[in-house]
């Protein structure tokens, strides 16, 4: 980031942050460095680029200059001081546990996780030997008897997937910190960095799934990592490089560059919309609980206006009826699309008890505070008339 686009203000950041024009020709937009490898001027070159005492490119799986150019501006945007991009968010966040935790070491989590880190937290890294503790971050004092000298990751989600719960990030962070040496990592995939900086908030490192939101355009898998140099190095030259391999690809950085340059009006509206279609979900006498931040009933709704800027654009509700009435609503459906994902131009709408979180059991699912009946929406860009017209429909086969 230069001396300038430290002075831009978010929106600006977006659509300038980290391309140089001026170093390509005047291109208004990055060129794709179709590249998998880069020469070396000289033997004392290459080795210079190796030992990380020259900058410079080396090979795609590690360096390329237009996912470099995404990791710029997704730093700036987090107010992060380094990043580094994935294929996927699950390459992000398999890219961090295995840099970060090795055998004896302990990982604390939150009760809800989307469901691939769920099964990478408790079913996959104990065969590894980490000792992974789950408790409910709702109230940071859950934590206390879980800290200690071993403990070297906290991860969570807020809202957490699928089922909106929020976690402190700052109260979360100060505890983590007073009382191990853990990194505080977060799953910012919801919010983005538009509606919550954790950095700012004190947490260590943020991932992301840049399929979502931060793309927008559902054309794309891809991750990142923003925080401390020291954190984004090791997750470049030891996790990606060495350990998952998870490198993305330049057409797709490139997609996601043009995707962020309109993330603000975009989020503008998906939230507009979600709040307009929470309340009618609220006041439907088919739906028997709404769990969205920007809702007064939302039992942290305060904690929402402190943290987001705004409350997102994902909504979770239980319609009366459970399980059942939750299928006859999703097939119900005409507008908004039946399939997993979220924060694309077009609404999806899924069932996670039967599609993203079926990788827990019945039990850990109870236990995990995902009902049965739980419907998740991914309120999208269409207008908002048309969704409420669809929603109304729905709700009248459910019941
Ligand atoms: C989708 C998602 C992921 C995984 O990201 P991929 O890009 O699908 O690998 C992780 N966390 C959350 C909260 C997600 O929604």
């Amino acid at each position: 980031m230069s001396q300038q686009d430290s002075a831009w203000r978010f929106a600006t950041r977006a659509i300038h942050g980290g391309h140089d024009a001026a170093g390509h020709q005047g291109a208004l937009n990055p060129p794709i460095y179709w590249s998998s490898t880069f020469a070396f001027a000289s033997a004392e070159q290459g080795a210079a680029r190796f030992a990380g005492e020259e900058p410079g490119m080396i090979y795609s799986r590690v360096t390329n200059p237009t996912v470099a150019n995404l990791e710029t501006r997704l730093a700036a945007l987090e107010n992060g001081e380094a990043a580094v991009a994935f294929g996927s968010g699950m390459g992000a966040i398999t890219s961090l546990v295995w840099t970060t935790l090795r055998p004896g070491d302990e990982m604390l989590v939150d009760l809800t996780l989307y469901g691939c880190t769920h099964s990478l937290a408790h079913h996959l890294l104990p065969e590894f030997g980490i000792v992974v503790k789950a408790a409910d971050f709702t109230d940071p004092d859950n934590l206390r008897g879980h800290l200690g000298p071993r403990t070297k990751l906290v991860f969570f989600e807020t809202p957490a997937n699928p089922n909106m719960r929020l976690t402190d990030i700052a109260a979360v962070s100060a505890l983590v910190h007073e009382a191990s040496p853990a990194l505080v990592a977060v799953d910012n995939t919801y919010c983005t960095p538009y509606l919550q900086r954790p950095l700012d908030l004190g947490a260590d490192v943020v991932v992301h799934s840049l399929t979502k939101y931060i793309n927008g355009h559902g054309d794309v898998i891809a991750g990142a990592a923003v925080g401390r140099k020291e954190i984004i190095d090791p997750m470049r030259w030891v996790g990606i490089k060495e350990m998952t391999g998870a490198c993305l690809s330049p057409m797709d950085a490139y997609l996601v560059l043009r995707g962020l340059k309109t993330l603000p009006i975009r989020m503008d509206r998906h939230c507009a919309s979600a709040g307009a279609i929470a309340e009618f979900l609220a006041g439907h006498p088919a739906v028997a609980r709404v769990d969205y931040p920007g809702l007064a009933s939302h039992p942290q709704h305060e904690l929402a206006r402190r943290q987001m800027a705004q409350p997102g654009a994902m909504i979770a509700f239980e319609l009366k009826g459970g399980l059942e009435a939750g299928r006859r609503f999703i097939n119900a459906l005409e507008l908004i699309t039946r399939a997993v994902s979220l924060g694309d131009a077009e609404s999806l709408a899924q069932h996670p008890a039967s599609m993203t979180h079926s990788s827990y059991d019945a039990e850990e699912r109870e236990r995990h505070l995902i009902s049965d009946g739980l419907v998740r929406l991914s309120v999208g860009l269409e207008d908002v008339r048309d969704l409420l017209a669809d929603l109304e429909t729905a709700l009248a086969a459910a019941a």
